[in-house]
């Protein structure tokens, strides 16, 4: 009788220190506590963090107690799915941790791609709901001791899986963890750079592909950190993905403006200059004005200035980017794309977009037969063409015969810094 009791008590102690309330399966203290056993032991499998993405909106748009249903449900179903004996645990609100202790990937991809496709239609109170499901897996070693350590990865991996709509989990490994520390390495120090002026514009030259003069330029951003320079590959892919893309994108544009007011003043003779500008930009409300005002303040002409974008796959986008252009170009701004021949829909692109200018993209520069193509099609449409990325004097010879327009790349200059530039577009 008194033996009953204690049972009871215990059961119920148990249950308060570990199990959840809402989903009746066990708790963040559970797994933390036995994931830790597990590893001392010299466990090896994989840690899975099934993560709902938006549950937010999902529970204000069906209500709490729907919500928790559907909590409660996912246990149900990892349950049935994997077996009661597993490890499941509701980690945190609409986080859940299980811990596999499959060796071989091929298990561990044939479990995750069944529960992504289970959980994403899930049943609750007789209504099959669609939820986003994202997946993080860690792998666990023999040598791994820490539990947090173990977590952290698969958090990581969850995070890159929740940025990729095609593909909903992701397995962490070291270069995703060594990309994410160099990323928030740049996002700590970002703001302080355009404070301490420390973005530099250097300059590249386009000449006549004609008579070989300099004519035109592209402005190309550098970084320069304690004597050293961070190439624009390493840090641009970053400020796109946080937007702070804009704020040095008009940072350079201002830069290029004061700059060619100077070179008026200086030398009384005009020189067109491209700018970058990323597509997330293009789209900001008050953009055009904004350049537009700046342009004003420096005197330049927006004749003077080209606009260098990039391809555009998304129809939707298109559209949405090809009334931004054309207002762009009533101001008088020129339009250039970048990169061309890379992206997936170009010769669509043309038809919908209004540009003035095609740059093929430097991965043709050896490929006659596309180049022909690309340069035969731009004449059709009446548009300026740019060979970039061009090298050596027997690419030269080619573009030439094949009537490119302006020819820019190493074998005529590197991009320079200002009064580099300046000397060189003097001699030439
Ligand atoms: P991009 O616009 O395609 O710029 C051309 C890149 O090719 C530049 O790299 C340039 O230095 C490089 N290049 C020039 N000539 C040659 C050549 O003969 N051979 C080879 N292999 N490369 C050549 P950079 O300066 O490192 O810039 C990389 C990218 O960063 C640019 O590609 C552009 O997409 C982006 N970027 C640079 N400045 C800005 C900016 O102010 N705003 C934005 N949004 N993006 C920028
Ligand atoms: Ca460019
Ligand atoms: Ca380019």
């Amino acid at each position: 009788m008194k033996k009953e009791k204690n049972e009871n008590i215990e059961e119920k102690l148990y249950k308060l220190a570990y199990i959840d309330k809402v989903t009746n399966i066990e708790n963040n203290n559970f797994f933390l506590e036995k994931g830790t056993k597990l590893l001392e032991k010299g466990f090896e499998g994989y840690l899975l963090i099934i993560d709902i993405g938006k549950f937010k909106a999902f529970n204000k748009k069906y209500g709490r107690i729907i919500g928790d249903s559907l909590l409660k449900n996912i246990g149900i179903k990892l349950k049935e799915i994997l077996g009661e004996k597993r490890i499941i645990t509701r980690l945190a609100n609409d986080v859940f941790a299980v811990i596999l202790e499959e060796k071989e990937q091929k298990e561990l991809t044939q479990i995750v791609e069944k529960l992504l496709k289970e959980l994403s239609n899930i049943e609750v109170e007789k209504n099959k709901y669609k939820i986003l499901i994202s997946i993080g897996i860690s792998k666990i070693e023999k040598e791994d001791k820490d539990i947090f350590e173990i977590l952290d990865k698969a958090i990581i991996a969850r995070d890159e899986a929740k940025k990729n709509f095609n593909k909903k989990y992701h397995i962490f490994n070291q270069e995703l963890e060594n990309q994410i520390i160099k990323e928030h390495d740049i996002e700590l120090i970002m703001e302080e750079g355009i404070q301490n002026q420390e973005f530099k514009v250097f300059y590249q030259p386009k000449v006549n592909a004609k008579n070989e003069k300099v004519e035109e330029a592209e402005a190309l951003v550098r970084w320069e950190r304690e004597n050293k320079l961070i190439p624009p590959n390493e840090f641009i892919p970053v400020f796109e993905k946080n937007k702070f893309i804009i704020q040095l994108d008009k940072y350079v544009y201002e830069q290029v403006c004061k700059d060619m007011k100077e070179w008026k003043e200086k030398y009384n003779k005009k020189i067109k200059v491209s700018v970058n500008i990323s597509k997330q930009h293009i789209v900001q409300d008050g953009f055009i004005e904004e350049y537009y005002k700046i342009t004003k303040k420096y005197n330049v002409n927006p004749n003077e200035i080209e606009l260098e974008i990039t391809e555009t796959t998304e129809l939707d986008e298109q559209f949405g980017i090809s009334k931004i252009l054309e207002n762009l170009k009533e101001k008088g701004f020129k339009i250039s794309i970048d990169d061309f021949g890379t992206g997936y829909s170009s010769l669509s692109m043309l038809q919908q977009i209004p540009v003035d200018v095609i740059k093929i993209d430097k991965s043709f520069v050896d490929q006659i037969k596309m180049l022909e193509i690309m340069i035969l099609i731009a004449k059709k449409m009446d548009l300026k063409t740019v060979a970039e990325g061009v090298e050596t004097n027997e690419q030269v010879q080619i573009l030439k015969k094949l009537e490119v327009d302006l020819l820019q790349g190493f074998y005529y200059s590197k991009p320079l810094e200002k009064t580099e530039f300046e000397k060189y577009w003097q001699n030439n």
